[in-house]
């Protein structure tokens, strides 16, 4: 009566298994140490004289083993670069996407040849005369990739900042690589890019949890130009004559004093005051592509909900960066004008890639205060957000040496570390500083008497 019904494997078996998977999966890792692959040859045996055979032949036995070690190595190598990726992004990596965008007709035309390939979702090489240069990220879009499949790995990020995190998504490249075709999306919004397709989710987001909480949407749009900051909410007469001050609030969250914020119930309402704040924008009439390039584009979307359950109150922040081009002037032959403005991108670029470089390289002191673009996205880099960068790159060989630039700037973003907490207070709290409210109006009102 003390032995079981089911008789249990001998520990002595049970051991010798689990041996035998311990060290078919060590043979996988060894392949991927190596760099090499498993033969697959092997495995051509599948349908051998020996499968019918009920007896676990020796032989049988090795065949299955090696399938597994070659189906071990092509899951091992992307679970790998997955679970990194996961325990980076817990630790508040800034998380960095690599896009591909495809060769353009003048490229096609001019017998350039594409030096950049996606090796899988995870890396991507760029060939050089020094031979092939391959870069890690957490996820690489290919040249194929489209408008809606950038965007359901970022969908993300806004479902935080309406719980209350201050998230930032930012696009940087070379002019021409795509940043703003992944921003915003083509000129005529038949692809539209993340930030469309945000006010959508955010919108989409709080119709779900309309019966839970209560929600407030207001949003501020910058742009920084010639090293100024203009509100591209007033007309730009009036704009030139405000002054944006960059601030940082106690929990270290950066906000725009002087900006207009504008409240928008619906994401169409939200869309409209995007494309209120593009006709204000620095666009020259001619090179409409490069000129777009001239200034940096920053939107604020503020995200305030209530619980309807227990009062507690959160602030979300979502920025939205589209970045100058990030090639040097020389390359662009502007002058005059122009040449002010190149200066000026060249100037905020790499003040944001001294900061890069600070925080990368661990150091005690981040020279934010040297550029308006890096006191604007002070609490992103290395601040209390959940950040996400694109690095968009062309293809073509006449680029390579821009690309292998970007690869490498955006190889130093993944560096960095990022503490996001929510903008959270309790109800308690709310209560308390609504009676405090009270109190102050109170008394003036007692002083006014
Ligand atoms: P940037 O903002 O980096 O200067 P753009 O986003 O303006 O570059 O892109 C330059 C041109 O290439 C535009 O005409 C744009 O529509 C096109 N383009 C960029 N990326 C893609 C893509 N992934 N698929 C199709 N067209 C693209
Ligand atoms: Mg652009």
């Amino acid at each position: 009566e003390e032995l079981s019904e089911e008789q249990p494997i001998s520990p002595q078996a049970e051991a010798h298994v689990t041996l035998r998977r311990v060290e078919i999966s060590q043979i996988a890792l060894e392949y991927i140490r190596r760099g090499t692959r498993p033969s697959v040859s092997d495995s051509t045996w599948d349908r051998g004289p020996w499968s019918d055979d009920p007896d676990e032949s020796g032989l049988q036995q090795v065949r299955e083993e090696n399938k597994r070690i070659i189906e071990n190595y092509n899951s091992e190598r992307i679970m790998r670069k997955k679970y990194y990726n996961m325990v980076e992004d817990m630790k508040g990596k800034i998380r960095v996407f690599c896009r591909i965008r495809p060769m353009n007709r003048v490229e096609t035309s001019n017998g350039s040849k594409s030096v950049v390939d996606c090796l899988d979702e995870y890396s991507v090489t760029v060939e050089t005369p020094r031979g092939l240069k391959e870069f890690q990220f957490d996820k690489v879009f290919g040249r194929g990739s489209s408008q809606e499949e950038v965007f359901r790995d970022t969908s993300r990020l806004i479902q935080s900042a309406i719980d209350g995190f201050n998230i930032c998504i930012f696009a940087y490249g070379q002019t021409g690589s795509g940043k703003t075709f992944t921003m915003v999306g083509d000129k005529d919004l038949k692809n539209p890019g993340i930030i469309p397709r945000t006010f959508r989710k955010i919108f989409d987001l709080i119709q779900e949890n309309t019966s839970k909480f209560d929600f407030k949407v207001s949003a501020y749009m910058l742009e920084l130009y010639n090293d100024r900051l203009l509100d591209l909410f007033v007309s730009p007469a009036e704009a030139f004559n405000r002054k944006i001050e960059i601030k940082k609030d106690k929990k270290g969250l950066v906000f725009a004093q002087g900006a207009e914020t504008m409240g928008a119930g619906t994401a169409e309402e939200l869309f409209a005051l995007f494309e209120q704040g593009c006709a204000n924008r620095h666009i020259a009439a001619t090179k409409m592509n490069l000129e777009s390039s001239r200034s940096h584009l920053i939107i604020g979307i503020i995200i305030e909900s209530t619980n309807l359950t227990n009062g507690s109150m959160s602030y979300g922040k979502l920025s939205l960066v589209d970045l100058a081009g990030s090639e040097r002037a020389a390359k662009t032959g502007a002058k005059d004008d122009q040449l002010k403005e190149a200066n000026s991108i060249n100037k905020s670029l790499s003040a944001l890639g001294d900061v890069i470089f600070a925080l990368s390289s661990e150091q005690v002191y981040v020279p934010y205060r040297n550029n308006k673009l890096t006191q604007v996205m002070q609490d992103s880099l290395g601040g209390n957000a959940k950040t996400l960068m694109f690095v968009n790159i062309s293809p073509s060989d006449c680029n390579s040496e821009e690309t292998l630039t970007s690869l490498a700037y955006a190889t130093r973003v993944k560096a960095i570390t990022n503490n996001a907490q929510k903008n959270q207070e309790s109800k308690e709290i709310a209560h308390l500083k609504e009676i405090i409210t009270k109190l102050k109006s109170g008394q003036s009102m007692e002083e006014d008497a």
